[in-house]
């Protein structure tokens, strides 16, 4: 982003966001040296709180975007749904990484499917549905399927699943006849993906390869380690996820997920335009993390292949956790110290005041030797936060 000249320790780095994402890029600018700027309404967000400067406006107001531009040598984002005018505003005046082409690309799922196919990358069979007559027009074959909403659909939000032409003409209806794409319903055997790091001279490196457990649309937990992915679908999807990469020219971190079916074929599901959430393992079990990757992709930094060097499994901790049994009393305090007397444990928490059902609260990593041995202990982990 900043040419030949990377921008050194000692300037300031912006982000546009201030959840989760936002304040570990935070952590990990401030590891290396660098001063953080954080725009984000919130007076409590989750970066706001660590970051050295926080502008508390909206993502549009023109002023508070001034006053990130006027702090930041750089500006990125943490989320995808920040209007993508309001990149290409800060893009006039600060380099911008990722680009607001290729963020305003990952913001749209019927654009970001039309990238895939340019990129032949194959992705579920789908039909855009933005009127009354591409409705009407959709084909049989894409029942039993689900109604995705084209933009801001998050976790599972969003989204619909229908089996007949009734149920799909109800659910774009109560979705208030909003763009959207109707995917086909694929027998899925896993779920993985794939965070790729691309610098501005085109250097791309990737972690390795992530398999993911949802419940209720939400990424539960991630296991990496040596296998957990057959290696042929794992090399398969590290190139996919560097095609896409650079078929959007895209600077950052970029995260691509992944369907493995049941016939054992490879589809791309979306893509998030910044670290995920599934990528959170890199912060304990690998050489550089996937928000270094972020400060350094920004920068203009050399990116360097990272390493694994511990087998890893991630448990999101939800909200629920602090409601054991389903109480609705008042939350209680999760049994951290017992969890973290089990070796290997790292606790992260995001700094949010209220806890509540299926918010993100933090993750914990959980490293071992042995794949085995790491597994082991997230169970136990996860045994005693009920
Ligand atoms: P989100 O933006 O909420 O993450 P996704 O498109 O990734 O939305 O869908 C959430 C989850 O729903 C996926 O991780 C997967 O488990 C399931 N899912 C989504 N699309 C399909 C599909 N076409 N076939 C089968 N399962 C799907
Ligand atoms: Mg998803």
């Amino acid at each position: 982003m900043s040419g030949a000249q990377p921008l050194l320790p000692g300037a300031t780095l912006g982000v546009l966001g201030g959840g989760q994402l936002g304040r570990m890029f935070v952590h990990a600018a401030q590891a290396m040296g660098y001063f953080t700027a954080v725009l984000d309404a919130d007076p409590n967000s989750p970066a706001g709180l660590v970051s050295h400067h926080h502008i508390r406006t909206a993502y549009e107001d023109p002023d508070g975007l001034a006053q990130l531009a006027g702090l930041s040598d750089a500006v990125t984002t943490e989320f995808e749904n920040v209007p993508a005018q309001a990149l290409r505003t800060l893009g006039a005046e600060r380099p911008v990484a990722p680009a607001a082409d290729a963020v305003a690309i990952a913001q749209d799922r019927a654009a970001e499917k039309a990238h895939f196919g340019r990129c032949g990358v194959p992705c579920a069979p789908y039909a855009v549905i933005a009127s009354a007559a591409e409705l009407a027009a959709v084909d049989a074959a894409l029942l039993p399927g689900i109604l995705k909403t084209a933009r801001m659909g998050y976790d599972g939000k969003g989204q619909s699943r229908v089996k007949t032409r009734e149920e799909l003409a109800d659910a774009w209806q109560a979705m208030g006849e909003v763009p959207c794409v109707l995917e086909k319903m694929l027998p899925l055997a896993l779920e993985c993906s794939v965070i790729v790091a691309r610098g501005a001279d085109g250097a791309c490196v990737h972690l390795p390869v992530q398999r993911n457990l949802h419940r209720a649309g939400i990424l539960a937990v991630t296991e990496v380690h040596e296998g957990n992915v057959p290696a042929d679908l794992a090399e398969q999807a590290v190139a996919a996820a560097k095609s896409i990469a650079e078929g959007l020219r895209y600077v950052g971190v970029l995260c691509v997920e992944f369907f493995v079916l049941q016939d054992g074929s490879l589809v791309v599901n979306e893509i998030a335009p910044r670290p995920h959430n599934s990528g959170h393992y890199s912060q304990n079990a690998c050489d550089v993390s996937q928000f270094e990757l972020q400060v350094r992709t920004m920068a203009g930094l050399p990116l360097t292949q990272p390493r694994q060097h511990s087998p890893a499994v991630m448990l999101n901790l939800l909200g629920d956790l602090w409601f054991p049994q389903g109480t609705h009393a008042q939350p209680q305090t999760p049994a951290w110290a017992a969890v973290l007397a089990l070796p290997g444990t790292h606790l992260h928490l995001y700094g949010k005041a209220d806890a509540k059902p299926g918010r993100k609260m933090g993750h914990l990593n959980v490293t071992a030797a042995t794949a085995e041995a790491a597994r082991a202990t997230a169970l136990q982990a996860a045994a005693l936060l009920g």
